[in-house]
């Protein structure tokens, strides 16, 4: 698989844009010890873009779920 290549521009915009919370279980953050990662909505395998709109700020828990 390819890693997914965005900017830390990108990244911080995203983050920016959620608060800084999972946009999935809305913790925030700062209350975790791990760092969140950035998820494509539509993967791009599927026609999915590096948008703003297509992406959204996940924990570890919810990334791998
Ligand atoms: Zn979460």
């Amino acid at each position: 698989m390819a890693k997914p290549s965005l900017t830390s521009k990108q990244k911080q915009a995203v983050a920016q844009r959620a608060n800084h919370c999972c946009e999935y279980c809305f913790c925030q953050v700062k209350y975790s010890p791990d760092p969140f990662s950035i998820e494509h909505i539509i993967p791009r395998s599927k026609g999915g873009t590096d948008e703003l709109d297509n992406l959204a700020l996940a924990c570890q828990g919810c990334n791998n779920r």
